[in-house]
């Protein structure tokens, strides 16, 4: 059984004065230890000043996106290195805000995540269909193809897979915990069809609107291996609530 992992997505929020909130789940964590791993992927301006707070803590933090290069002529861009020279110890990949927001593809989502491997980072690989696409009955199709699409051929790595409606993302909506466990299975078997043996551990994170009161049921499907939490990770108690429903 792999240990979840329950990973913050602060997208374009926080300040210095929110590192108090991650500081904050660092010392409940300290005081009762967590039943999964936690990580917090603050906006890429905090991560060094976030893992000078957290030191010692178990605490992990990511990126939110990474260059598929590993430096060059990239203006505004981050490479992998430099997000862990920073303390990333993983990386958001192909979140759907990038891929609608900024047109990427499952093709550059892999070179991501291929970049952030290079670099010894943990991709965390976005997939999640659109309303549409689950209204036409479609959403297995996609989010299969996206899976197939964004996996590193014959990783051996560490990486996670998030499962993220596009729908329930900062909507308040989630699928039923049925509509979740159809997913879920839909991408473990693509998972072994694609890598075999290695594909059976990687965790399969949900997310889209998990707050603390439909935590513990979204955790408890089968293949659920944790959740990618955006809104609800910004405060220290709505994340803890969440981290204590593993
Ligand atoms: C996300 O952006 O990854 C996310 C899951 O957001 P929220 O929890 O706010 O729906």
């Amino acid at each position: 059984m792999v240990t979840p992992l329950i990973a913050g997505n602060w997208k374009m929020n926080g300040l210095g004065e929110n590192l108090a909130e991650a500081e904050a789940t660092a010392r409940s964590l300290a005081e009762t230890p967590a039943k999964a791993r936690v990580a917090i992927c603050p906006p890429t301006t905090l991560i060094s000043r976030m893992a000078e707070a957290l030191r010692g803590s178990a605490i992990e933090l990511g990126g939110q996106d990474c260059s598929p290069e590993p430096s060059g002529a990239f203006t505004g861009d981050i490479s992998g290195a430099m997000l862990r020279d920073a303390g990333a110890r993983l990386v958001i990949i192909g979140h759907s805000e990038r891929r609608a927001g900024y047109g990427e593809s499952d093709a550059t989502a892999q070179a991501k995540a291929r970049a952030a491997i290079a670099a010894g980072l943990e991709p965390i690989v976005c997939v999640g269909e659109t309303l549409e696409e689950r209204k036409s009955g479609r959403a297995v199709e996609i989010v299969t193809a996206q899976v197939e699409g964004s996996l590193v051929p014959s990783v051996t790595a560490p990486f996670a897979v998030a499962y993220e409606p596009v729908w329930a993302i900062g909507t308040g909506l989630t699928p039923t915990l049925a509509g979740i466990e159809e997913i879920h299975a839909a991408i473990r078997a693509a998972l072994v069809r694609g890598l075999g043996e290695a594909g059976r551990t990687a965790p399969i994170l949900y997310g889209g609107s998990v707050k603390p009161a439909n935590a513990a049921e979204i955790l408890a499907v089968p293949e659920v291996g944790g959740a990618l939490v955006g809104g609800a990770s910004l405060k220290a108690a709505d994340f803890l609530a969440i981290i204590r429903a593993v």
